[in-house]
């Protein structure tokens, strides 16, 4: 326990260097993918008008119900921490109606106050994916495909497709009256949550994870058998354009998911490294109603999300330990005069592209050397009473072994050709 006044709230956790290199790392890769794919990156509030979500993710849904945080503003709104980003960037579109086919990316925090646990925060950290404005389910397929490719540059591999139809509303409705009745004749044998609420969203007990609920759902009436001709024709050339490009997927008939947008096609990829708890890498689906229950004109869409936090967990049990981008520091500045020296050349160098650190408060050249090796710089640059005075710099390999090979002295005036001239050595 440290002894500092305040700690980061309970469930909340700083990420910092050098782990914050791997964020920097998953961030990028991202990015560049999402670029390769066609999407822009979209910035909206962390927060929003709270029927965004309860119109959004469902009133119904335990992440509204349970676990979302509201709050009233000085101005008597009532607002929520996002829980997720799908909803913020479908309100989004619909206030901004940007051309479609729309495909955003993003990077956001989520907020849910659930019981903190290893994978499981109460702030954790969400990239995704939003292509609104066809149904086609070429796009299903290319989102999903981007998710993969984008673990497997991660490194990971050791994960599964689960992949399921929630068909659309009639199909969808039909199926819901048959579970209902089907999970009236067994209410005794559901955990006690939902022997209470079952009837009002029946497909909340498919998402249960408490093994009465599994028991009583897996031997009950399935959603695939329910759908109509176009949805199972949609859902079955989803799964054939993933074959197509290599990608096998399950099919899970009981996957609804979290959340009560989902229309059609939902998916989630499940770690076979961690334990079943929090095993989700992300998901996502269609959601071919949310736009208009944001109040738009009636548009297709389809994203996932998946977590940053959990992403580093799954690539540190799969035991990939390689960095995902070269951060190294080229250039350290030793400088045993007033460092006034230190100043121009530092700077100079940063401005001319190296990665430049330097010491501080007039230490000693053995403690400045020291932190120079620590840094991981290649070169050391010194200029010590000789160096000023002749107008010269003395370059150091920080990774040679030979110490007469190791140093050489350049004119102060051609230190950055110099300096570019041993790097690339
Ligand atoms: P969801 O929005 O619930 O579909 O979650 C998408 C992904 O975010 C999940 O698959 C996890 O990787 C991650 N995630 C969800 N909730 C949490 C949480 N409380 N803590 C850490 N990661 C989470």
């Amino acid at each position: 326990m440290s002894d500092a006044t305040f700690q980061a709230p309970v469930g909340t956790h700083d990420v910092l260097g050098p782990e914050s290199q791997l964020w920097e790392g998953v961030i990028a890769t991202f990015a560049q993918l999402a670029y390769r794919y066609g999407f822009s990156m979209v910035v909206s509030p962390l927060f929003e008008d709270v029927g965004v979500f309860h119109r959004g993710i469902g009133e119904a849904s335990d992440v509204a119900r349970k676990e979302m945080y509201v709050f009233e503003d000085r101005g008597g709104r009532r607002l929520a921490l996002r829980p997720e980003g799908t909803a913020s960037l479908v309100r989004a579109f619909v206030q901004h109606h940007p051309v479609t086919p729309w495909r955003a990316w993003y990077l956001t925090p989520a907020f849910r106050y659930e019981r903190p646990q290893a994978g499981r925060y109460r702030q954790h950290h969400q990239l995704g994916v939003e292509v609104l404005g066809s149904d086609d389910p070429a796009i299903d397929v290319e989102v999903i495909a981007l998710a993969v490719r984008f673990f497997r540059a991660l490194g990971i591999t050791k994960f599964r497709l689960l992949i399921n139809s929630m068909g659309h509303d009639a199909c969808r409705g039909a199926y819901v009256e048959v579970l209902r009745r089907y999970l009236g004749e067994h209410e005794g044998e559901l955990c006690d949550e939902h022997q209470k609420i079952w009837s009002s969203n029946p497909l909340r007990v498919l998402d249960c994870k408490k093994p009465s609920c599994v028991a009583v759902t897996t031997r009950g009436p399935q959603l695939p058998d329910y759908l109509c001709d176009d949805c199972r024709t949609h859902f079955a050339s989803v799964v054939r354009g993933l074959d197509a490009i290599g990608i096998a997927s399950v099919l899970s008939p009981r996957l609804v998911r979290g959340f009560d947008y989902y229309t059609r096609t939902t998916f989630e990829f499940v770690s076979d490294v961690l334990d079943s708890a929090q095993n989700a890498l992300g998901g996502g689906g269609r959601y071919d109603k949310l736009a208009e229950e944001l109040g738009g004109d009636p548009t297709s869409g389809i994203g996932f999300g998946v977590g940053v936090e959990r992403l580093l967990l799954v690539r540190a049990a799969e035991g990939v330990s390689a960095p995902l981008l070269k951060r190294t520091i080229d250039l350290f500045v030793i400088d045993t005069t007033t460092q006034d020296a230190a100043t121009t050349l530092v700077d100079e160098l940063r401005g001319a592209g190296f990665a430049v650190l330097r010491a501080y408060d007039q230490r000693s050249m053995k403690s400045q050397m020291k932190v120079a090796d620590r840094s991981g710089a290649r070169l050391a640059l010194l200029i010590g009473p000789q160096e000023l005075d002749s107008n010269e710099v003395t370059i150091r390999d920080l990774r040679s072994q030979d110490f007469e090979q190791a140093q050489t002295r350049v004119p102060r005036s051609a230190i950055v050709s110099a300096v570019a001239q041993q790097l690339s050595k």
